[in-house]
Parts: structure tokens; sequence; C-alpha cells
């Protein structure tokens, strides 16, 4: 086991997944959104103990992730948010549930579905975000084509909205819902009710809440972080990065500490080594003061440049020895400010921690 560790609390989960239900109906079906390998934790713990606390649906973002889960024993079903061409074989042959969105797709998944019969699939609209999905005019021509077929069933039809954490930004995602409204309206007059509707990720399930239609998708709230700190401090972070510290120095005024002068001590300190770096996942941009970790609950500010494998961090005066562990973030430091240091967010920091590092589940 390498020194360098991510826990991964499956209590926390549970707590998060319960509050999550607490904020939609008792008829809105909840999809868990496990991609990225679970935002970066363990993908198959994750789906399994989801599936344990009554999931409807699990989300991946491509094929290859839920042929994974699969081969793994997961029967729920399984939604790919952004499946390829070229992977339509691999959908049909593991029961996965494609979203298509475009007439691209649509058309290559027809012709890939040569002995099916009803395979189910899910419409994505493009209501605004402009990243994927048919555009809202023009459906009607897409559910003529529908209708003649029998070898595809429109399962669901969703769209993703741009801002649903920013309430500043509300009539853009407001115009969004009310896009998809019509395109929901427009595609069921032609071809019939649909299923499922499903619109919202997490900041839409705990800000756009009459936007939930029959199901959800919530990824990043699932992990412990809301976008917002009133709710995170409502949620509990699944995963927490623990390292170690491996060395000590004593160092005089003027000394440098990493590569390329990337620190010049300003007066006499102590300086720590920590057993992660780049390689890990803890970015370049976290150095110069950027991130901040903790050693025994006590601040340490990231000095220098972060190597490949190690970083170094100002001790002040706390109190530390050499094994002691750091802790990067997780339980009692949150990965959203660890991430706001340099200027990102928690899903990038969540989802680059690299594969050295050891998970370890617990529950
Ligand atoms: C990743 C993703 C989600 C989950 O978003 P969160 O903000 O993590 O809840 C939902 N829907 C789509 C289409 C996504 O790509």
């Amino acid at each position: 086991m390498g020194p360098s560790i991510l826990e991964i609390d499956l209590a926390a989960l549970a707590h998060n997944y319960h509050y999550l239900r607490s904020k939609i109906s008792s008829e809105t079906m909840l999809l868990g959104v496990v991609k990225a390998n679970g935002y970066g934790s363990e993908a198959i713990s994750i789906a399994k103990k989801l599936d344990a606390l009554g999931v409807d649906y699990l989300g991946v973002a491509y094929t290859h992730e839920g042929v994974f889960l699969r081969k793994q024993g997961i029967k729920t079903p399984i939604l790919v948010l952004h499946p390829q061409p070229e992977e339509f074989k691999h959908i049909i042959e593991h029961c996965l549930e494609p979203s298509l969105y475009s007439n691209r797709t649509l058309q290559m998944f027809m012709e890939a579905t040569e002995k099916e019969y009803q395979y189910p699939i899910h419409l994505n609209i493009n209501t605004g975000l402009n990243r994927l999905g048919f555009p809202v005019h023009g459906l009607e021509a897409i559910s003529q084509n529908l209708l003649n077929s029998p070898r595809v069933k429109v399962k669901g039809i969703m769209s993703h909205l741009a801002a649903t954490d920013d309430l500043s930004e509300k009539a853009y995602t407001d115009s969004q819902i009310e896009k998809f409204k019509e395109a929901v309206a427009s595609i069921e007059e032609k071809i019939g009710k649909v299923p499922l509707k499903h619109l919202l990720n997490s900041s839409g399930i705990l800000n756009f809440p009459e936007a939930a239609f029959n199901m959800v998708r919530s990824g990043i709230a699932l992990y412990g972080y809301g976008n917002h700190s009133k709710i995170d401090s409502l949620l509990k972070p699944v995963a927490t990065l623990t390292t170690k510290i491996s060395q000590i120095h004593s160092i005089e005024k003027g000394s440098w500490v990493g590569y390329n002068k990337g620190f010049v001590a300003a007066k006499k300190m102590r300086i720590a080594t920590l057993t992660i770096g780049h390689a890990d996942g803890i970015s370049r941009v976290y150095g110069q003061g950027k991130g901040v970790v903790f050693v025994n609950e006590k601040p340490c500010p990231i000095i220098g440049n972060v190597c490949m494998d190690m970083l170094m961090i100002d001790l002040g005066n706390h109190e530390a020895k050499e094994g002691d562990s750091a802790v990067i973030f997780g339980k009692g430091a949150s990965a959203e400010t660890f991430a706001h240091g340099a200027k990102t967010i928690s899903y990038e920091l969540l989802t680059g921690i690299g594969a050295r590092v050891k998970r370890v589940i617990v529950s």
C-alpha cells in the first residue's frame, strides 16, 4: 500500500443519498452518477452501495465505464451520457441505455440494433448548455423517424442545465426549463408518453426542485459537495485524501525549497516533505501557497513547486513529527476549499486523484 490513501466512506455516501432523497418527492427517481471512477473515488463500491440504498439508475459518461460496472455484476439500469457510435455494439451487448444527442448518433444507433426490438434510448435535448443535444427546433422530424422504427423506444428525454449553482443566472436556467418542457411536449405529441424526463443535477435538485420531473441525476452531492458552503455543511465528504510526512527540516533564512528556487525562506523555519505530488493529482497549481493541507488539524501551506512524487509544506510552529499523517482534503478539510485556493472546483480535484493513491473503503 502506498503512503497516500484515499479513504472512501460509504456511511457518508448513505448520509448524502438520504439527504438528496429528502429533497425530492417519493415518486421522483434518483440516478446516481458514478462516472470518472465515482468522481475519482472507486466506482464499484460506490455503485454497489448506491444499489443497496435503492438507487433507481446509475449514470456514467462513457460506454466502457458502464461495461465495467456490468462486468462487476451491477444489474441496475445504467445510462451512458456520452456514448460514441463505435461502442454502440457494447452498449447493446451489456444492456446499457444510451443518451443519444444528435441525428448522427440516433441514426447510427438504429443501425446498430440489428435484431433488437424497442431498445430503450434517451434523447438528450440541447436547451442552452451547447455541449450535447438535439436542437429544440426540428424535433418533429426526429419523432417521426422514431415512430417509424420498431427497433428503439424512447424511454427518457433529458437535458442538462448550465448554471444551477448560480442563482444570479436564474433567468437563464428558467429559460432552459421552459425549452425542455416545450421539447417534451413536442416529442410526446408525436410518439406518445415517454416514461422518464430528467433535467436536474445536484445543484438543480437543491435550487430548482420544481423542475425535478420524474427523475434527477446527482453526482457531486452524493460525494459530499453541493456547490455552496451552506449545503456542504449538510453533506459529508465521501473521500478523504491523506498522505505522510516523510521528513522534517529546519532551514535557515535564504534557503531554497524545491526545484527552481520555487521558495526561498524569508526566515528560519520548519518545513515538511509529504509523500504526494502532481503524479497523484495534486497539480502544480497548488504550489506557492495556493493549497493548504492539515497536519494534526493545523493548516500548513504548500511551499515552492509541487514535485512529481512529493511536495513541501510550511509546518510553522505546529506540533508534528516524521511519520505523521497530513490531510489534503476530506473530513475536516473541504475539497472545495482546497480546490478554490487554486481557482478550481471540487469536481476537478476529486476526479484527478491518481491511480497510485490506494483506495480504502470504510463503512
Ligand atoms: C456529470 C453530470 C451530472 C451530475 O452533475 P453533478 O453536478 O455532479 O450532480 C448530471 N448530468 C449530466 C449530463 C452530467 O454530465
